[in-house]
């Protein structure tokens, strides 16, 4: 009994001491920070666009100054005097997922990427990396940021689009908060729309360890209606007036659906409490994509939505690598580096093989693992050869997995720990 009450004591003054260090340092505001990530496959830069804040921070008081993932990139707020972290985030964006297609050759372009921050109390220098698939810096950007710059727009009276939860595990300030928005719903279809955003919360939180942490989410529908019903399709000449803007033919792959109006969706989510977003394209065409911490969109009239919405959000929620791979792309070597270990946590080149999952294969179990259908069945743990796109030289945890096959029934062991250790660090 004494035991507990002094653990109990402990973790007070541990929640104390967090919660104070975020009250010395933030206000209870979101700073929205716009920038623009441009350039091409061998020149790339980071530009601010402008400053913005809203009413309340729904993000974690929590592990400010570390990161659970690296990402392919990060943003840090600096103490502008003590030059201690302050908070930081990483991220992954389409824009560094298309200066490895081929079109990244021969043109400049430029991307929109947003983040999210709470609002700090002194001024701060803010710095922001992008990383290359070696976890080499390829472009940083740092600049100041004055809490009372008279230009940082304030959205704080501005009125928010009308939402409701889908799920409610607790407080907005305690839970993570996603944020759901209809894209290519017409307002006549936000019955439809509504049933779709409970569906994909009631799919997530089906899967462990979401199951398990289910009182530490919010999943939060937006009422965010388009003028058309469904999306384009480019391939078909089609093209939609929708709520974000999105397209299939993303870098010319027909099914790959994405948006690149990335400002759109903030403007979409101000005023409500907003940590990670889901987009439901509302189509039957099988399609989509999730990118760490910055989104996933998925199409939710396909029959393969459930699989798919929740295989996406591993993407954009825990930054999971894919599992799969097709015969002939070993060409490929854009995505993942065989020289060196990627950041994904369920994925390996075996480099650094330590730092990933070698603690979770049991004795006996061999390097590189052979399929056989009991191991596929029991989702064994151990170092199967064939992911992220590549049939040689990258492997995977498990021989099935949600982050592989629609068929798979559940996250292998890998990908769940990943998964539990960034709901935590956001949400102790
Ligand atoms: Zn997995």
């Amino acid at each position: 009994m004494r035991r507990i009450l002094m653990l109990s004591a402990l973790l007070m003054a541990l929640f104390t001491a967090s919660a104070q260090e975020f009250d010395t340092h933030f206000d209870d505001t979101t700073l929205r920070i716009d920038y623009t990530f441009s350039g091409n496959a061998t020149a790339q830069y980071v530009a601010l666009n402008a400053l913005s804040k809203s009413e309340g921070w729904w993000g974690r008081r929590i592990n400010l100054a570390t990161n659970p993932l690296k990402g392919n990139g990060d943003l840090t707020l600096y103490d502008k005097q003590s030059g201690e972290v302050l908070y930081t985030t990483s991220f992954s964006s389409l824009f560094q997922e298309w200066i490895t297609t081929p079109e990244a050759v021969s043109v400049t372009r430029s991307f929109e990427f947003t983040i999210l921050a709470p609002m700090p109390k002194h001024s701060v220098d803010a710095e922001i990396v992008l990383r290359n698939n070696r976890g080499e810096a390829t472009a940083i950007m740092r600049h100041t940021i004055e809490p009372n710059d008279r230009l940082i727009h304030d959205y704080s009276k501005a009125e928010a689009l009308p939402y409701e939860y889908v799920h409610r595990g607790g407080s907005s300030k305690e839970c993570i908060d996603v944020v759901i928005l209809a894209e290519g719903y017409t307002p006549e279809q936000m019955e439809t729309y509504i049933e779709d955003a409970r569906i994909t919360a009631e799919e997530i939180l089906s899967y462990e360890p979401f199951n398990t942490h289910r009182d530490k989410f919010n999943f939060i529908a937006v009422y965010s209606p388009s003028k058309d019903s469904g999306v384009s399709v480019p391939q078909n000449g089609l093209w939609c007036d929708t709520a974000v803007g999105s397209n299939f033919l993303t870098f010319y792959m027909e099914r790959y659906l994405t948006s690149s109006n990335v400002y759109k969706m903030y403007d979409l989510v101000r005023n409500i409490p907003c940590e990670h977003l889901v987009i439901l394209a509302n189509t039957d065409t099988y399609g989509g994509g999730g990118i760490y911490n910055s989104y996933t969109l998925t199409t939710a009239h396909h029959p393969a939505f459930r699989p798919v919405v929740v295989h996406e959000f591993g993407h954009s929620f825990a930054g999971l690598g894919d599992e799969y791979f097709y015969a002939n792309s070993d060409s490929n070597d854009e995505m993942h580096s065989l020289s060196h270990e990627p950041w994904e946590q369920n994925i390996t080149t075996l480099v650094d093989f330590g730092s990933k999952w070698a603690d979770m294969v049991a004795e006996g179990v061999e390097i590189p693992t052979a399929v056989t259908s009991e191991r596929t069945a029991n989702y064994t743990v151990g170092v199967y050869e064939g992911g992220g796109y590549r049939t040689k030289g990258v492997y995977r945890p498990t021989d099935v997995c949600r982050m592989r096959n629609n068929t798979a029934e559940q996250f292998c062991p890998v990908c769940q720990r990943c998964i539990e250790r960034v709901i935590l660090h956001q949400a102790e």
